[in-house]
């Protein structure tokens, strides 16, 4: 599709107002946002974000149709959560491209998160009727226990730019069926898209009456982020980007007693033992460590190889990266698109930079390609232990490599970092892939054999621990974080008694 094409099928092709709230706020007094292309340093379109106003009207807005959405029975909110699929379904393809064009993913991928929108969508639908609570045994006679869930609130959902619409989708689809209306900021390197998962919404929206579950705020981390992150009618707080921002986001947000669902940075490892298969090796890593440019929260950034395999690894990934197709994330047959500006090159060139001072040794890549965009070469470097800029994670196409002999040196390099996204391993001995993901294995949210970092399902919990944050979205029981938990005891007895036997007879 053309860029054009791709703009007025989603209805972002003019100055776009930046906040939604029961209509669009034509009017917000905030400063304008250019959208670039990361690909050629083009603007694509222009958004006004939202001012103090607009975002005032918004969150009000999500409060007062809280009241009303929590009373929908959660299996209706499901029917509108599947028709939003519906509609993502019938706009695949502008949306994804779209997503390629403003993030620098490349098109295969922009389709993919589209596709995890849509899987949400349906995941959230059965969802709707299995919003399960426990019955608990009393230790008192005729008495009846149990846990039920009720919607929390509005939730405001903070998002990165590398996956601009799939995490607002983890986010919106559970929080909508759970009877939460949602608040979303998106980040300012990717405004489009989220104007045009909006105007999806509204369309839905308009059709089941709900006008208000779904609202958006766009304007600046500092700003409009901070506003939300503060506001104490948003009791939950989803909060998508890296540990800096994220550690302040979560004081913020415990200072007020409000709940936070941090999903932050990651620093993934690889191992690869010597009776791994090389081949299928070799295709995982190519896709954790260069796929989406190095830009994913689940990028490998570490590969930590056994002596046996070392050599006979190292030299055919070499050999890979140097073949990787980089260009036009739009056009077929690339496989790695831009960094997501200007600010991400250097980032990456100054990590390089602190790898020479630090001993580490480039085995290829290193430099911005030349000409108009975001271009660079994806990198490898022969890492040691104690090399400190491999403990950070720069966003950006580098691998740092490890030699070792034993999985035990293995499992101390893979877990030294500050971060504890996703790892795997790769072996066909069931002794080390067992122990791997042993108490005393990977100490990461996500633990994999013989499938790369990257590219997770949504049926499962998705999330990491230490500074990654600790929260967990879609699939699996995510959804608990979206409701309050109540546990009611019921007497229906003539009798009174007391838990744990105490007596308190007033004659
Ligand atoms: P970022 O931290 O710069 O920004 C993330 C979001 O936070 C943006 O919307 C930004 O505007 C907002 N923000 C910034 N300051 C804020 C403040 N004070 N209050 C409220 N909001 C504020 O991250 P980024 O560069 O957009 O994304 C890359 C980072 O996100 C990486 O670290 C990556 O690992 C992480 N990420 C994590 C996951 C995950 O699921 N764990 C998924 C995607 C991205």
């Amino acid at each position: 599709m053309e860029t054009k094409e791709i703009l007025s099928a989603l209805n972002v092709d003019a100055v776009n107002p930046g906040g939604y709230a029961r209509g669009w706020l034509t009017v917000t007094g905030g400063p304008e946002l250019a959208s670039l292309n990361p690909a050629s340093g083009e603007v694509i379109a222009k958004v006004r974000q939202a001012d103090a106003a607009a975002y005032e009207r918004v969150t009000a807005t999500a409060q007062q149709a809280f009241l009303t959405w929590r009373m929908v029975p959660a299996p209706k909110r499901g029917e509108m959560v599947r028709e939003l699929g519906n509609e993502l379904r019938a706009n695949k393809e502008a949306l994804g491209a779209l997503v390629s064009l403003e993030m620098g993913k490349i098109l295969s991928e922009g389709l993919g998160e589209v596709q995890e929108m849509i899987d949400m969508c349906d995941f959230a639908v059965g969802l709707s009727r299995q919003l399960y609570g426990l019955t608990i045994a009393s230790e008192r006679p005729r008495h009846r226990m149990y846990e039920q869930w009720h919607p929390i609130g509005p939730v405001g959902v903070i998002t990165a730019f590398n996956f601009p619409v799939a995490v607002w989708a983890w986010n919106a689809a559970l929080a909508a069926v759970c009877g939460d209306t949602v608040i979303w900021k998106p980040s300012s390197e990717t405004p489009l898209t989220a104007l045009a998962v909006q105007h999806i919404c509204n369309r839905v929206m308009a059709k089941f009456g709900c006008d208000g579950a779904f609202n958006l705020v766009i304007g600046s981390g500092r700003e409009v982020g901070q506003r939300l992150v503060d506001d104490k009618r948003v009791p939950l707080i989803s909060f998508t980007g890296s540990c800096a921002q994220g550690r302040k986001v979560s004081e913020s947000v415990a200072a007020r007693f409000g709940h936070s669902i941090l999903e932050l940075g990651g620093n993934n490892a690889i191992v690869v033992m010597d009776d791994a298969n090389l081949d299928l090796a070799l295709r995982g890593i190519l896709f954790a460590a260069v796929g989406t440019a190095g830009q994913r929260c689940t990028t490998l950034r570490r590969l930590i190889v056994q002596k046996g395999a070392y050599e006979r690894l190292v030299g055919r990934l070499v050999k890979g990266y140097r073949s990787v197709p980089i260009g036009d994330p739009l056009k077929p047959g690339t496989l790695m698109g831009p960094l997501v500006n200007e600010a991400a090159v250097q980032d990456m060139m100054a990590a390089l930079e602190k790898v020479r001072e630090q001993g580490g040794e480039i085995l290829t890549g290193g430099k911005k390609i030349s000409g108009p965009g975001n271009f660079v070469e994806p990198t490898i470097v022969k890492a040691h232990e104690g090399l400190a800029i491999a403990e950070d994670e720069t966003f950006a196409p580098i691998l740092y490599i490890y030699e070792i002999e034993t999985l035990e040196e293995a499992l101390a390099i893979h877990n030294a970092v500050p971060q504890g996204l996703s790892s795997a391993i790769f072996t066909t001995n069931l002794l080390s892939a067992e122990r791997f993901l042993s108490h005393e294995g990977s100490d990461c949210g996500i633990a994999n054999v013989n499938i790369g970092t990257s590219g997770a399902e949504i049926g499962g919990a998705f999330g990491g621990e230490k500074e990654t944050g600790g929260g967990r979205e879609a699939g699996s029981d995510a959804w608990k974080a979206y409701m309050r938990r109540q546990t009611c005891t019921i007497n229906w007895s003539q009798d009174l008694p007391l838990a744990q036997g105490v007596k308190f007879d007033v004659s």
